[in-house]
């Protein structure tokens, strides 16, 4: 819910400085924030996070089945190739748009909280990208996306404890046994040990590899649970 004030600022900024929506480029309307309310009917949205962790549940079935799957999973979107969510997903990634991060971790608190409720995570961390792909890029969406979801949950941000100290090359095209291969034992935790509900952060998820493997290393090191926060589920991990 956006607050009276947030709203009152959003109307009279609005008159001078229109945004437009990251998705199409048309104007949005003061009451909208990103991404117009078109675009957003075209993503595949979960219904809630007891579908959505259904969803990955089923997907560590299939290709991580020695891995416990998360307590929950708040995933906003399934996504398909070459659809208008991949173009945001992309320029969020690739581009340096940084407030469309920003504007999933609040997305994700607002679908989330409920489910959060009563069985709230210690702590959020987001999954690491090796530091030689942070030189490459500049900054991991994921920890902006970690940011924005913690300061709306009231949470804790945890950023460097999980560290990833295996660099892989693109995963695309990759089968799941193959993705796994490169990422064992691609994460280590570093610090005190862990303990408590861990609420891992990351942009999409696709085989679910990289977010198994974190997942090892975290219990390995005292977390009790995992759950996620996700923006997408790739589509192809339906089956
Ligand atoms: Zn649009």
């Amino acid at each position: 819910m956006m607050r009276a004030r947030e709203r009152f600022l959003r109307q009279a900024l609005h008159l001078f400085y229109p945004d437009a929506c990251v998705s199409c480029g048309t104007l949005l309307q003061y009451s909208e924030e990103m991404i117009c309310s078109r675009c957003l009917q075209e993503f595949d949205a979960f219904s809630t996070v007891d579908a959505s962790t259904a969803a990955v549940t089923k997907v560590f079935r299939a290709h991580h089945p020695s891995v416990s799957p998360p307590v929950r999973a708040a995933v906003l979107y399934r996504f398909h190739h070459h659809d208008r969510l991949q173009g945001v997903l992309h320029d969020m990634k690739y581009l340096g748009v940084y407030r469309i991060a920003w504007y999933f971790g609040r997305a994700i608190a607002r679908y989330g909280a409920g489910a959060f409720s009563n069985d709230l995570p210690e702590m959020v961390m987001p999954v690491p990208l090796h530091p030689l792909r942070i030189a490459e890029r500049t900054y991991n969406q994921s920890a902006l996306i970690a940011q924005s979801l913690a300061g709306e949950l009231g949470l804790p941000l945890c950023s460097d404890a999980l560290i990833r100290r295996v660099y892989t090359s693109s995963q695309t095209g990759l089968t799941a046994a193959e993705r796994h291969a490169n990422l064992r034992g691609a994460f280590e935790v570093h610090g005190s040990a862990l303990s408590g509900h861990v609420l891992l952060v990351d942009d999409v998820m696709t085989t679910g590899s990289t977010i198994a493997e974190a997942m090892s290393a975290l219990r390995s090191s005292g977390v009790d649970r995992v759950s996620l926060a996700i923006v997408a589920l790739a589509a192809r991990s339906r089956t």
